[in-house]
């Protein structure tokens, strides 16, 4: 008996937005908006995600001991989330610096701060939460030793999904323990490099797959996904709406994905209910804003 449908190994940034009319040069100063400050990091947007949903999630990161990491872990506990395991200290909580112009082009520095500090003794000490966890999953923004040593901790019989966001080669141990790999096709290009020159996304999919996962997920945005596995590449549908914002897609995608595999559903069947989750929340402004219950789901 699993106490947590899902366990996010991952960030948690503050994002701190400024509208402006013009994005500013080197040296160059501009007037913006107001600022906006957002809960964000893709580990951080993952668990909200999944808890959102009604999976019961539980988070393991690292934020500042400052105002922001406490937006942060109010808007985890808001949603439902298990903060038990967010460590609190050692830097201050990661931001990302966000201009928008008018046209909607950003510009954006990361400070991962805390999230840097993650380690993998922090996850070694977190055994209980992942013998306690049917799903875990993870992205990059955080150490990639703490990602391998997130895998090495995995509970017999649970099950690893990765979003390798931002993307870089990954070692053979971490690929080996994805199932799914999940995505997009920026991070499949980053992720095999030459090889993935030229080519379909299904042509991709197969070569990732022949990486070491045990299965693999291509998102492909308004166009819907892909899955792969040994049975064979699939297409899942995309859901049709009008797009508002896409920010964040990918993560509630992964987290939808992520708690539907842990509930039992196949592969498939699971990429065409995030898919779902992941066309409800390009219909809304923001990220963590933006995701879904499932009630809202059932309703699109
Ligand atoms: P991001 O990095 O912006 O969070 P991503 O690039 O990782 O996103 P996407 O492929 O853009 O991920 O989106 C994830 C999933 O969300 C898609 O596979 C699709 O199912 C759904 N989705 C995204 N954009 C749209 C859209 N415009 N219309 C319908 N569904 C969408």
């Amino acid at each position: 008996m699993y106490d947590y449908d899902l366990l996010v190994v991952g960030s948690a940034n503050a994002d701190l937005v400024i509208g402006v009319e013009r994005r500013p040069g080197a040296g160059e100063t501009v007037l913006g908006s107001d600022l906006a400050v957002h809960p964000g990091g893709k580990g951080a947007n993952q668990a909200v995600a999944a808890a959102r949903l009604g999976a019961r999630t539980a988070l393991l990161a690292r934020v500042g001991d400052d105002t922001h990491g406490r937006l942060l872990l109010d808007a985890q506990r808001a949603s439902g989330v298990d903060t038990v395991g967010v460590l609190v200290g050692g830097a201050p909580t990661g931001v990302a610096l966000i201009t928008v112009d008018p046209s909607g082009d950003n510009s954006i520095v990361v400070s991962p701060g805390a999230n840097a500090r993650l380690t993998p003794g922090d996850v070694r000490a977190a055994a209980s939460l992942f013998q306690a966890s049917r799903v875990v999953s993870a992205q990059l923004e955080i150490p990639l030793e703490t990602v391998v040593e997130t895998v090495r901790n995995l509970a017999e019989g649970s099950r690893f999904v990765l979003n390798p966001s931002p993307p870089r080669p990954l070692p053979t141990e971490v690929l080996a323990a994805c199932d799914p790999l999940i995505v997009n096709e920026h991070e499949a290009k980053v992720i095999l490099g030459d090889s993935a020159v030229g080519g379909s996304p299904e042509d991709r999919a197969r070569i990732l797959l022949a990486k070491g996962p045990r299965s693999v997920v291509v998102t492909l945005g308004a166009e819907g996904a892909l899955v792969a596995s040994a049975q064979g590449v699939t297409r899942v549908a995309p859901v049709k709406v009008d797009a508002v914002d896409t920010t964040g897609a990918g993560d509630a995608f992964t987290a939808a994905l992520a708690w539907r595999l842990g509930r039992g559903a196949a592969l498939t069947e699971a990429a065409a209910y995030a898919a779902r989750v992941g066309a409800v929340a390009v219909t809304r402004e923001g990220a963590q804003a933006s995701f879904p219950t499932a009630a809202e789901v059932e309703a699109l």
